[in-house]
């Protein structure tokens, strides 16, 4: 198997989710005590959030150029971003490190056509939600038409994603919270909810969701594993 990139820390909690997610799934395909090879730069989440929220998104490139960098030096196959943000500078990342990366959409993008769903609602970062790096993809690669919760319920999912489930709170309030505004969205005919930030499943899920869910972290995570079998089918690198 190729040896997997991990670019995480963006934010901790969901770079367990991922480390997990990629080790139950080699398991589960090769069967025995498999588990997948990972080589992690998990960066610190404070300066990069608070880069983000100042709008300098060239210092974030820096920062996660230099990281991604260190994965390709020690040996790594491709690249996998642990976080939706921050694909806002997949480009450049994958242009100054060299590494090819595995775009969060492209496998949630898959998952959803399969399922057969075209309306679907985005539950994200403010800034995955508002600006054209994310939705943009889904829409052209996948023909998908992506709705977004109103003005209010945006800046209550921002504000939870970074206040609580970025340090590990789980809020019973938040958690009917976004129950709340994935109703909504049901009854403005979306078929199917993306939890478009690692973090979301932490407090809903397919289970409690009221739309089918998907996750973009557990959809990642396991594409790693099958592109990490795949290329070395392929002969493309170990
Ligand atoms: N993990 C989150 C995401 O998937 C948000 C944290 C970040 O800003 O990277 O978008």
């Amino acid at each position: 198997m190729m040896l997997i990139g991990l670019l995480g820390g963006m934010s901790p909690e969901s770079t367990g989710i991922y480390y997990r997610a990629m080790n139950m799934a080699m398991r589960d395909v090769l069967g025995q005590q498999h588990s997948a090879r990972i080589l992690m730069h998990s960066v610190d989440f404070e300066p990069i959030r608070q880069l983000q929220h100042e709008g300098k998104w060239g210092e974030c490139a820096r920062i996660l150029v230099e990281a991604a960098r260190s994965l390709k030096a020690g040996g790594a196959s491709f690249l996998v971003l642990a976080t939706n943000t921050m694909h806002k500078l997949a480009e450049e990342i994958e242009e100054g490190s060299g590494l090819a990366l595995l775009h969060i959409a492209d496998p949630t993008g898959e998952a959803i056509q399969r399922a057969g769903y075209r309306k679907v609602g985005l539950l994200a970062t403010r800034f995955t939600m508002e600006e054209r790096f994310y939705r943009h993809r889904l829409e052209q690669r996948f023909g998908l038409e992506i709705a977004l919760p109103d003005e209010d319920e945006r800046t209550d999912i921002h504000r939870i994603i970074y206040e609580e489930l970025c340090v590990g709170r789980i809020e019973q309030t938040s958690a009917a919270r976004f129950r709340q505004v994935i109703d909504h969205m049901k009854w403005a005919g979306c078929e199917a909810v993306i939890l478009g930030c690692t973090e979301i499943a932490m407090l809903v899920d397919g289970g409690t969701s009221p739309l089918p869910a998907f996750d973009t972290a557990v959809l990642h995570a396991r594409a790693a594993v099958a592109l990490s079998l795949q290329g070395e089918r392929l002969g493309l690198g170990r």
